[in-house]
């Protein structure tokens, strides 16, 4: 009788063991969760039919973490790593986690690469334009002249023991351009420990598709459409176990005397970019390079920006352009199908 106690508790407990890890099986659609994070709307979908139920709420945990270190936003933070780095600018290196070092270290790399279009010490124009803020406004040109100089990526020192040190005091880092990239490979990284072979991660656009779709066949990704008016998509790619960024003048503007004033800056003018382009969409082997190259090639402009894709293995790129022109990179040919009728595909 004892021994079949025994063996009853036995295989409840590992039935119990089982279901704590493997919990997640459900008869039909996909495990989905949204939470509010990065200023935006995150969703995780997990398709696969059992996985550990703890990984999406894990991956999320991890995102609220680079959120915490990294956020300038002010009214939400008292503290984070970047506005003690950004607080001290002028006066002292700060000692930052290996998140901060790497994300900032990743920047000044691609503000290289980009010959400064995408720069991380873009602060104290950000803050100076206040866009998406409700003291937003257009500078006058004085104040714009002050400010360009405090914004160089070359002044920003990323020291041994991840000590971030600006030389002079008014200069400021804002990982804005880069950093919901680094969150979605973070989330990607920790879904995929999990086992989980089939997953679509969406951070307010920034998507990364983990593996095929259960049936095999590749996902079916929307590029929006530019115009902010509307819903529908301007294209859609098909991607396997890539991620997916788009850059827009349609994102965060204000307008005024019929100009739209929009939230990627130029370095060069320290005025919103006006290159041409509408928007400038990425798919990389990782989010943190489509997140920052995207930025960057929507400042860059159709060639420029066209000729970066082209020198960088494993990234391509669809560009609009203000004149409803879709182009598209040489490895991306045939494989995007275009949705908007007033827009049409340009032979590249
Ligand atoms: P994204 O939506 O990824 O293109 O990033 C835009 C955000 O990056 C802005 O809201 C700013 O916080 C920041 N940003 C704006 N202009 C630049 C720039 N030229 N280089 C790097 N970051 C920028
Ligand atoms: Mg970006």
């Amino acid at each position: 009788m004892k021994r079949i106690i025994y063996f009853i508790a036995a295989a409840l407990l590992s039935v119990l063991v089982f279901s704590l890890t493997i919990s997640c099986s459900r008869d039909s659609g996909p495990a989905r969760e949204t939470r509010f994070l990065l200023g935006t709307a995150t969703t995780i979908s997990v398709f696969d039919s059992s996985f550990p139920s703890q990984a999406i709420s894990r991956a999320f945990d991890r995102v609220s973490e680079i959120q915490e270190r990294m956020s300038i936003n002010e009214s939400e933070y008292d503290d984070t790593e970047i506005l003690e780095v950004n607080r001290n600018a002028g006066l002292s290196p700060v000692a930052v986690s290996d998140d901060t070092a790497l994300v900032v270290s990743e920047g000044i790399r691609w503000a290289e690469l980009s010959s400064g279009a995408f720069d991380i010490s873009i602060a104290p124009l950000v803050q100076l334009w206040g866009i998406g803020t409700p003291r937003e406004r257009v500078p006058a040109p004085p104040e714009i002249e002050e400010t360009l100089p405090l914004v160089n990526y070359r002044r920003v020192s990323v020291r041994d023991g991840n000590r971030i040190f600006l030389p002079e005091e008014g200069m400021g880092i804002d990982v804005g351009g880069i950093a919901k990239g680094y969150a979605v490979d973070e989330a990607a990284r920790i879904l995929r420990e999990a086992g989980i072979q089939h997953a679509l991660i969406d951070f307010g656009g920034d998507i990364f598709t983990i593996g095929t779709r259960v049936d095999g066949k590749p996902w079916r990704i929307g590029v929006q459409h530019p115009s902010s008016v509307r819903q529908d998509l301007l294209a859609v790619v098909e991607i396997v176990d890539l991620a997916i960024v788009s850059s827009g003048d349609y994102e965060r503007y204000f307008e005024q005397n019929g100009i739209r004033y929009h939230h990627i800056l130029d370095p060069a003018t320290g005025m919103p970019s006006r290159s041409g382009l509408t928007s400038a969409t990425v798919i990389g082997p990782d989010s943190i390079g489509a997140d920052a190259l995207s930025t960057a090639v929507f400042v860059m402009g159709l060639d420029d920006g066209m000729e970066l894709i082209e020198s960088l293995p494993g990234y391509e790129a669809i560009f609009a352009t203000t004149n409803r022109r879709v182009y598209v990179s040489s490895g991306l040919q045939g494989r995007v199908e275009l949705l908007a009728s007033d827009h049409e595909l340009a032979d590249s």
